[in-house]
């Protein structure tokens, strides 16, 4: 049985002890160790869990573009896409959004010539999405410059 108590693992490359295997007594099936697997099996979960719920949010939208009659439909990619472009930022205040993040229809979907495409989204904080509501951007940023200055 010496010969199989190493074996190299195909992710990390390391040869090492069969017990280093997921589940050693079943080590033939395995072919990463089990370091590797688990970090396998975690980024599958995660990926999973963001393009599961990346579905849902995309859903809504779509169900709310239909509501207002608007043409387009987003998915759980386009917002990915999205998500990637905005380097983890708030598109109107560049707050970080690791806290949670809301998909904003620049052109507000109650106003007409709203459109349900990727072109018409951004990704923002939930502060923004809610005082924006259905602001233009450039509306939106005026009244915000306009605070700025009365506060300031
Ligand atoms: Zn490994
Ligand atoms: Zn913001």
């Amino acid at each position: 049985m010496a010969a199989h108590t190493k074996k190299t693992c195909a992710s990390c490359g390391r040869t090492l002890s069969i017990r280093a295997y997921y589940r050693a007594g079943e080590y033939r099936r395995f072919t990463l160790c089990r370091q590797c697997y688990r970090a396998n099996q975690r980024a599958r979960y995660w990926r999973d869990v963001n393009l599961s719920r990346l579905r849902g949010r995309a859903n809504r939208a779509n169900y709310r573009a239909a509501v207002y009659g608007r043409p387009g439909r987003i998915t759980a990619a386009d917002l990915a896409f999205l998500l990637e472009l905005s380097g983890g930022k708030c598109h109107y205040c560049h707050a970080d959004l690791a806290d949670g993040f809301q998909i904003d229809h620049k052109l507000a979907l109650s106003r007409p010539g709203s459109m349900n495409t990727l072109s018409n989204l951004a990704i923002c904080c939930p502060a923004c999405n809610r005082q924006k509501f259905t602001a233009l951007p450039i509306e939106f940023i005026e009244r915000r410059q306009q605070a700025e200055r009365q506060a300031a």
